[in-house]
């Protein structure tokens, strides 16, 4: 939900004014919509290919930009980044490496973010009044924090080249709020950009997906961590988690023993598994258990492990026990790989 919306409702609600705001009205409210502060926003590392991508995309911006794939931090930097091409007082949106194919050494570097013009520091400092940022990270965003904005959307941007709109994990628009927005992109203001944030764009509407130009971040698929000296324990878990996949067998013994089993152990099997997931989506599956997942599964299988694998992290954050939550996951995994394409 977008931050302290529900105050903005209420206060909305005691004026029983929506419809008839006006402009610093609609203003103020979208002050409950400022992102957070981001350290080093304009440094992205592992992310030059995107944005490249974002930079060779400003020449003709999409209405709406789906950005998936990476980390929800990442995702965040990178739709506050593309804000500030849109807006820098610096950049051209006509870059020159786009109409003269010149060799790659007299090519003219990349547009990106000057960092010091008015629009990038207010961007950088959260204060910029044309952007919208709602957070899915907060909690589901409803339709009434989606009409809410209308309004506002109707009208020209305060003092940008566009408005940004950002909807941070999007997958947690509920689907009346996702069909409310999708309105809003092809009926209000033109100058008005859309930058939606998600894991994997199978999670999102499919209407807001064919409506959206779409850029993967890079997976940073080493970035699974050694446990340190657990290097053999790891293994050893990971097989029988491949195994119980496999033949349903062999799995609960083990996590009996829960004294075997703490948090770090079951986060470790989660990144594992996500990686996984990763290769077997990519078909290059290059251990037993992205295999499996990749022999067995179907997209719609990959869909529902990503979610599973979501909700158990979920899970051991929110305290439950790491025995619980991994004999929940293996299950959840199993029925994924083995339920009919429906
Ligand atoms: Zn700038």
């Amino acid at each position: 939900m977008a931050r302290t919306a529900s105050q903005a409702q209420t206060q909305a609600r005691a004026k029983g004014q929506t419809k008839k705001q006006t402009q610093d009205e609609a203003q103020s409210e979208t002050q409950n919509w400022a992102p957070r502060v981001v350290p080093d926003l304009f440094r992205i590392p592992g992310q030059e290919r995107v944005t490249g991508i974002l930079a060779r995309l400003l020449s003709r911006p999409p209405r709406v930009l789906l950005l998936e794939g990476g980390t929800a931090d990442e995702r965040e930097k990178l739709g506050l980044y593309w804000t500030a091409l849109l807006n820098c007082m610096a950049v051209s949106p006509f870059p020159p490496s786009l109409s003269s194919p010149a060799s790659a050494q007299d090519r003219p570097t990349e547009p990106r973010p000057c960092e010091h013009c008015p629009a990038c520091t207010r961007i950088r400092d959260g204060v910029f009044l044309d952007l919208i940022y709602m957070d899915g990270r907060e909690g589901r965003i409803g339709i009434d924090a989606v009409r809410q904005l209308r309004g506002l959307l109707g009208q020209a941007p305060r003092d940008a080249k566009r408005r940004v709109v950002v909807l941070g994990e999007a997958q947690e628009l509920t689907e009346e709020a996702a069909n409310a927005l999708l309105k809003s992109m092809e009926d209000t203001e033109t100058r008005n950009a859309y930058v939606l944030l998600a894991p994997q764009r199978e999670r999102l509407l499919r209407t807001l997906v064919s409506r959206s130009w779409v850029a993967t971040l890079s997976w940073d698929l080493d970035k699974v961590q050694e446990r340190e000296g657990e290097g053999e324990l790891d293994t050893e878990w990971t097989e029988a988690l491949t195994r119980f996949l496999k033949t349903g067998q062999g799995w609960f013994a083990r996590t009996m023993v829960k004294t075997q089993v703490d948090r770090s152990l079951a986060f470790h099997l989660i990144q594992v598994s996500r990686q996984a997931l990763i290769h077997a989506c990519q078909g290059r599956p290059d251990s037993s258990l992205a295999r499996i997942v990749h022999e067995q599964g179907h997209p719609q299988a990959w869909r529902t492990i990503d979610l599973r694998l979501d909700e158990a992290e979920q899970g051991l954050r929110t305290q439950v026990a790491p025995a619980l939550v991994l004999d929940w996951l293996a299950v959840g995994l199993r029925c994924a790989l083995r339920a009919p394409l429906r």
